[in-house]
């Protein structure tokens, strides 16, 4: 084992290996049981037939991760003759096939009961965590270098808000001299002529993401700076929302949550084997044995990627994905198969209804999870295009209210609370009319921000219209949701927002609904409207909880 390597994903095997032997023993038990029942031709042959296929089937694809390669080659070639027996739809198994079945069942009651062939059932330990689940996120160390003391001030405080701290120096050597070893470096490029700016991207090392601050906007100066090896560039005089935006996609703060997985295979042993090694690569893996429980469990874990067996008891794979596929809502999740079928015919057919890869096992689980990775990143990406506004970034209404649904029957399963609230900017039209379109697109981006990095990861945030906002708060109730929507409003009351020299603040209303346990989305969603309009009723910038309404109002 490499020295500093966490043990516990070897004890995990090693106990998903003891638990795979024991399952492995009782499987080969069933194995004999079934082949007397065959030859002694008891009624239901037939049955007893399909149930061999199905337990040398998945013998076939899990036994040589857990290190018994050789029952894996038995039962694979038990599952290829038991097979053509199936297709064959003739009641008498050919003598000479029932012979070589004797032999491999045989071979394969001998082989599950020896040792494990340790030299090729090594786990193959996925290379390293495949995403930053923490994300670098609020601790990153942001240095801002400018000799502009104002200027360093003036930014400092604006994105303070977003949860950003910068630390400023009046030149690149006094930076270099810090004890601290920062992120992002946001540098004013007027103290470096062009010819340097090379030098100046790299003296604070490879870990250090530079952006530069210029105010040239033409297209050589940002091709300099490119070469030159800059992470971002900012044209001066620099907008702190911009200035925000990049902050986000340098530190990763934006879409850090691992990936989830939903595996769905009956095998007793080998799903647990390929969530362990999905977990291995910094993804979530749940895994579901029952294929009738899909629906529940996809609005549940909402994974990423769904990686299906396509054999299973009651309900096949393919099956499975034509039923997902019939739900808009799970449209955009990658499917995958994982399994053990070679016939490339197979496979295509298989991938009709909708479903994106085939994978075919034995795996090694590096192998696994860099491919699983890579689709369910490319899934996230689609599905954010198709759940997500343009300008904000945030959910649509529509998502929004489908999200909020899945968090109502959660937290109404789980005994807990949950609060929505809407928010309302006021007087958004006069920013509009005074100050232009493009000035109240920011407002809205600003306030977008301002939601995203002060509320919990947990929490959902919608564009609900124009200028209005939906949050979804789980374990919260209706007074601490009161109270969060409140420090808000108050800290986007303070921002300053500027636009040819002038300089304008806005504010917003809000109304918070809790859930009584009984209403539906629309019902909860329309009780925190009737609050928001109390809200702007009675002099706006504040928030109003709907049960302390009136209810004659
Ligand atoms: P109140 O305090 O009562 O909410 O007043 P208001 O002016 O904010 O509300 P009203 O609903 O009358 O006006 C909202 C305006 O928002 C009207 C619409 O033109 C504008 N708007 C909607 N979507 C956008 C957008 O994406 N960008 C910009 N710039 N304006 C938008
Ligand atoms: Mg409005
Ligand atoms: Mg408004």
């Amino acid at each position: 084992m490499p020295s500093g390597t966490p043990v516990s994903y070897e004890q995990d095997f090693a106990e998903l290996t003891q638990l795979y032997r024991d399952t492995l023993l009782t499987k080969a038990g069933r194995i004999a049981d079934l082949w007397q029942r065959v030859q002694t031709g008891t009624p239901n042959t037939r049955e007893a037939v399909a149930d061999l296929l199905l337990l040398t089937h998945t013998l076939a694809g899990s036994a040589e991760t857990f290190g018994y390669g050789e029952v894996s080659r038995l039962a694979g070639s038990a599952e290829r003759l038991l097979r053509t027996c199936v297709m064959a739809e003739t009641a008498a198994m050919p003598a000479m096939t029932t012979q070589a079945l004797t032999t491999l069942f045989s071979d394969l009651q001998r082989a599950a009961g020896g040792e494990r062939e340790t030299a090729t059932a090594e786990p193959c330990r996925p290379a390293s965590p495949a995403i930053d689940a923490g994300g670098r996120g609020r601790d990153s160390v942001i240095f801002l270098i400018d000799a502009d003391d104002g200027m360093c001030r003036w930014l400092g405080e604006r994105v303070e808000p977003f949860g950003y701290h910068l630390h400023s120096f009046a030149s690149v050597e006094s930076a270099l001299a810090a004890p601290l070893r920062p992120d992002v470096v946001l540098l004013d490029l007027a103290l470096h002529d062009s010819g340097r700016w090379a030098d100046a991207a790299h003296c604070f090392g490879a870990r250090a993401s530079v952006v530069f601050m210029t105010p040239r906007a033409d297209f050589q100066a940002r091709l300099a700076a490119v070469r030159a090896g800059c992470a971002g560039y900012l044209v001066k005089p620099v907008d702190a929302l911009d200035l925000v935006y990049v902050l986000d996609d340098l530190t990763g703060r934006q879409d850090a949550d691992p990936y989830r997985i939903l595996i769905v295979d009956d095998d007793e042993a080998l799903p647990d084997a390929f969530a362990l090694a999905l977990r291995e690569a910094g993804m979530e893996a749940a895994v579901l044995r029952e294929p009738a429980r899909i629906l529940d469990t996809m609005a549940e874990v909402m994974p990423d990627l769904v990686l299906l067996d396509m054999y299973m008891p009651g309900c096949n794979g393919m099956e499975l994905a034509q039923v997902l596929r019939q739900h808009r809502r799970f449209l955009g999740t990658p499917i995958v198969f994982l399994s053990r079928e070679g016939d490339r015919d197979l496979q295509l057919a298989a991938m009709r209804p909708g479903v994106d890869d085939f994978l075919t096992k034995p795996i090694r689980s590096d192998h696994l999870a860099e491919a699983v990775l890579l689709r369910a990143e490319r899934g996230r990406t689609l599905r954010a295009a198709m759940q997500t506004d343009s300008l904000t970034g945030l959910l649509n209404h529509a998502h929004f209210k489908e999200r909020l649904a899945t968090e109502i029957a959660r937290s109404r399963r789980n005994g807990t609370s949950l609060a929505v609230a809407l928010l309302d900017i006021d007087h958004f039209k006069r920013v509009n009319d005074t100050y232009g379109h493009m000035a109240g697109d920011r407002v809205i981006r600003t306030l977008s921000r301002l939601l995203s990095h002060r509320l919990r990861r947990s929490d959902i945030i919608g564009r609900y219209g124009g200028e209005e906002f939906a949050v979804a708060l789980p374990d919260t109730n209706e007074h601490d949701a009161h109270r969060v929507i409140d420090t808000l409003r108050d800290a986007f009351a303070k921002l300053e927002f500027n636009t040819a020299g002038l300089t304008f603040s806005m504010t917003f209303s809000a109304g918070i609904a809790g859930d009584d346990g009984e209403s539906g989305v629309s019902a909860l969603l329309s009780y925190a409207d009737s609050a928001l309009y109390a809200a702007k009723r009675i002099g706006r910038n504040r928030v109003t909880r709907a049960s302390s309404l009136d209810p004659g109002m």
